[in-house]
C-alpha cells in the first residue's frame, strides 16, 4: 500500500526565476495523510505555523477516530442530536449538497460498509484487516447508508441508530480553504497546498506565472506522471484513483472507493479522476463521486455545466489508456504518459 507517499498530484517545484528567495516547505502528517506547504514569500514561519494549527484544530472536530471529535460524537450518539462546531455543521451542509447533487455517488455516511471492507479510518491502514464482505453483510449494513445527517444551527444528527459519518473523501480537500486563510492572514501570497490528494494554488508563482502541478500515472510508480498542468490562481486539484488504497483476494483487487448504490469497490471504468475547481471541498468530494460515476456522467455533467461544481475542469483516465481533458486546462499542459501507452483527447463544450 502506498499510503505514506500519497501527494497524488505531485508538486512541480519550478521556481526556476533568478533573484527569488527559496521556497519555505512546512511538511507535517494530519488527517491520515502527508500534508506540505510551500510558501515563496519571505517569512512566511507564522502563516505556515497558524496554517498547520488550522489543520490540526480541524482534524480535532473532523477524525473519525478521535474521541471527543465533533464526528465521533455525531457517530456515537447516531439518531440524536449532538452540538457541533460551526465548522462542522458547514462542512456537513456542503457533504449533503455534494451527496445530493451526484445522486449519492459520494455519501458521506457510507462509513458501515467502507468498516466492513476494512477500509474504515477506525483502524489504522497498517493494522485494517481487508476482507470481501458476504451479500448478507453488505445487505444488512446498506440501509444504514444514504440517510443523510440533519443539520440546524450549532447541531447536527445522523438520523438512524447505527449510521456512522466519514468525511475522508471531503476533509482534507475542505481544510484547504482554511489553510488558504490562515496563511492569507499573516501576509502570505504565494504558496502552493498539497494536503494529501489535494493541491492548491494561492496565487501564482513569485514570477507571476501559475503554479504547475504533476497528475500520476494510475499504473505506474509514485514517479510516473500522466501530465503536468498550470494550477491557475485560487484553484484546486483534486485526483481520486482506486490504485491509492487495496488488497488483493482470490486474484481480485479491491480499491477503496466505494459504489454506494452496491456497496462494492466502484467500477466504473475510470482508473482516476482529476478535478480543477474552486472550491477545495467540492474539488475533493467530486473527485470521489465522479470516479463513482464514470466517463460517460462525467463528461456530461462538464459539458451542461449542471449539478455539479462552477468552473470545473476534469481530467479522466479510463482503463483502455485514454485519458480525456477538458478544454479549460489545455493551456499550460504538458502530456507525459505518451511512452506508457495512454493516448490524450481534449474535450470541447
Ligand atoms: P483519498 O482520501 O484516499 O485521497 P478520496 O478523496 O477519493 O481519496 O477519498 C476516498 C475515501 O473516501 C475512502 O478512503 C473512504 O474513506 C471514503 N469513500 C470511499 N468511497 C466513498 C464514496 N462513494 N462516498 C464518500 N466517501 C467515500
Ligand atoms: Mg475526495
Amino acid at each position: 500500500m502506498k499510503r505514506f507517499l500519497p501527494l497524488v498530484c505531485a508538486l512541480a517545484l519550478l521556481t526556476g526565476c533568478a533573484g527569488t528567495a527559496e521556497p519555505v516547505v512546512q511538511t507535517f502528517f494530519a488527517m491520515d495523510t502527508v500534508m506540505s506547504i510551500t510558501a515563496y514569500d519571505s517569512g512566511p514561519t507564522d502563516g505556515l505555523v497558524a496554517a498547520q494549527q488550522e489543520v490540526n484544530r480541524l482534524e480535532g472536530l473532523w477524525s473519525r477516530t478521535r474521541s471527543g471529535s465533533d464526528v465521533s460524537r455525531l457517530n456515537d450518539a447516531a439518531g440524536q442530536w449532538v452540538e457541533v462546531d460551526a465548522d462542522t455543521a458547514a462542512l456537513l451542509e456542503k457533504a449533503n449538497a455534494a451527496a445530493q447533487e451526484s445522486a449519492m455517488a459520494f455519501d458521506p455516511a457510507l462509513s458501515p460498509v467502507m468498516d466492513a471492507w476494512g477500509f474504515g479510518s477506525t483502524e489504522s491502514e497498517t493494522t485494517a484487516v481487508h476482507r470481501v464482505p458476504s451479500q448478507e453483510e453488505l445487505d444488512a449494513l446498506l440501509p444504514l447508508t444514504r440517510d443523510l445527517p440533519q443539520v440546524e444551527e450549532g447541531r447536527a444528527r445522523l438520523p438512524l441508530e447505527g449510521q456512522a459519518l466519514d468525511l475522508g473523501a471531503i476533509a482534507k480537500g475542505a481544510a484547504a480553504a482554511y489553510v488558504v486563510d490562515a496563511l492569507t492572514e499573516h501576509g502570505v501570497e504565494s504558496a502552493i497546498i498539497a494536503l494529501g490528494g489535494n493541491i492548491t494554488a494561492l496565487g501564482t508563482k513569485p514570477d507571476g506565472s501559475p503554479f504547475r502541478v504533476y497528475v500520476r500515472d494510475p499504473q505506474g510508480s509514485e514517479e510516473d506522471y500522466l501530465c503536468l498542468m498550470a494550477l491557475p490562481a485560487g484553484m484546486t486539484c483534486s485526483t481520486s484513483g482506486g490504485y491509492e488504497r487495496w488488497f488483493e483476494s482470490g486474484g481480485e483487487i479491491y480499491h477503496h472507493i466505494i459504489d454506494p448504490s452496491d456497496g462494492y469497490p466502484a467500477q466504473s471504468g475510470l482508473l482516476s479522476v482529476t478535478v480543477v475547481a474552486q472550491d477545495p471541498a467540492l474539488a475533493d468530494a467530486w473527485s470521489t463521486a465522479l470516479y463513482v460515476l464514470g466517463a460517460e456522467e462525467a463528461v456530461a455533467r462538464w459539458e451542461s455545466g449542471m449539478g455539479s461544481v462552477a468552473g470545473m475542469e476534469l481530467i479522466l483516465v479510463t482503463e483502455e489508456g485514454t485519458v480525456y481533458i477538458t478544454e479549460g486546462l489545455e493551456e499550460g499542459l504538458e502530456t507525459l504518459g505518451e511512452e506508457a501507452g495512454y493516448t490524450y483527447e481534449i474535450l470541447r463544450r
